[in-house]
């Protein structure tokens, strides 16, 4: 992929929130973003998702720090290599601080509790267009209301002038995304931001998302525990499993040719056309540890149903790379790993 594409590289990203060994919330991340596309994180709850996306925005609150890693911004037009590293960045930096909302922006599951309830949805949007561009008053307000009907806000006039429990949850959601999008960010990271919708409100959120990155050309990192929606929203997909990526692929070879099992898993309990309505869905057996009980060897032996005694309980897959862009942590594989664990398991 050529530079002028990238937006931004993860590179060996170490988020921890405790100096033990085993008490990893990110560990040694990699994914890139391209100008203009969507990259899908998914996984379940207690993966590292969230933490990623804080860490790019460096709003990640201590004891968490980032302790290794890059985070390079192609987005400024600087020197060297082109790129910004954030990681370097101090969280309160004012070159931070103005990166945070005009150059990325981040919206949330709960609108409720990211909006101020004290103030209006005009003053918090006045708030974020006159930090990040050089507008009166009157200009801000005017550009405000235009990012409401923007958003599909039924008069925007009346609700710019409405305080956050005035409003619906999709209508909140909607004045969230006004607010990160009115200074027309390059990137959007967008954590979870349909789970608390109902259906019908979540697909017009979901239209509205996409609508407004075709219209800006931004880049989005979709993070999700939602297949159906990283199906709707993605190009390129990362799968997370504690705190590491296991899978990374094009949206369209995941869904027809998962490699890795704990993919597969997430695919098989999800519903599919042409299924009988009788067969049961399944479900990814156990549940996620804590990031701070990791278990030994690969740290998803224990609910993987392909699991291999004496290999994966012992040793940790690398990411390997497969055909094309495709990259999985896997000793399935693995051929070295496997004819390796053979000689041992055979001496055992
Ligand atoms: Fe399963 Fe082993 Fe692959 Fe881990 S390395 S996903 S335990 S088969």
């Amino acid at each position: 992929m050529a530079k002028s594409e990238l937006l931004l590289e993860v590179r060996n990203l170490k988020t921890h929130f405790s100096p033990r060994k085993a008490s990893y919330a990110v560990d040694g991340v990699d994914f890139t973003v391209e100008r203009g596309k969507t990259l899908g994180v998914l996984g379940e709850s207690g993966c590292g998702k969230s933490v990623t996306g804080f860490s790019i925005l460096r709003l990640v609150q201590p004891p968490g720090r980032i302790v290794e890693g890059e985070i390079l911004y192609h987005g400024l037009h600087i020197g060297g290599n082109g790129a910004l590293d954030l990681a370097r960045c101090s969280p309160t930096s004012s070159q931070m601080q103005s990166i945070r909302g005009g150059e990325i922006a981040m919206i949330f599951q709960e609108a409720r509790t990211s909006l101020d309830p004290v103030y209006t949805v005009g003053s918090q949007l006045i708030e974020a267009i006159q930090y990040h561009q050089s507008l009166h008053q009157k200009q801000a307000k005017a550009w405000g209301v235009e990012m409401l009907r923007r958003v599909g806000l039924p008069d925007p006039e009346a609700t710019f002038n409405k305080y956050p429990h005035q409003l619906s949850g999709g209508m909140c959601q909607r004045a969230m995304i006004a607010i990160a999008l009115s200074c027309q960010p390059k990137l959007l990271i967008a954590d979870e931001p349909t789970t608390a919708l109902d259906v019908t409100t979540e697909a017009q959120v979901l239209r509205l998302i996409k609508d407004l990155q075709e219209e800006l050309g931004m880049s989005l990192i979709f993070i999700t525990h939602n297949l159906g929606v990283v199906a709707e929203m993605a190009d390129e997909i990362v799968v997370m499993y504690l705190g590491k990526v296991v899978e990374q692929t094009d949206v369209k070879a995941l869904f027809e040719d998962a490699k890795h099992p704990y993919t597969q898993a997430l695919l098989r309990s999800v519903p599919q056309i042409g299924k009988k309505s009788s067969e049961r869905l399944q479900t990814v057996s156990g549940s996620v540890p804590h990031s701070q009980n990791i278990p030994a060897g690969c740290p998803f032996h224990p609910r993987c149903p392909s699991r291999m005694p004496g290999l994966c309980d012992r040793k940790e897959p690398t990411l390997l790379p497969l055909s094309g862009n495709r990259q999985v942590r896997c000793f399935l594989h693995d051929e070295a790993a496997l004819k390796g664990a053979n000689v041992h398991d055979a001496n055992t």
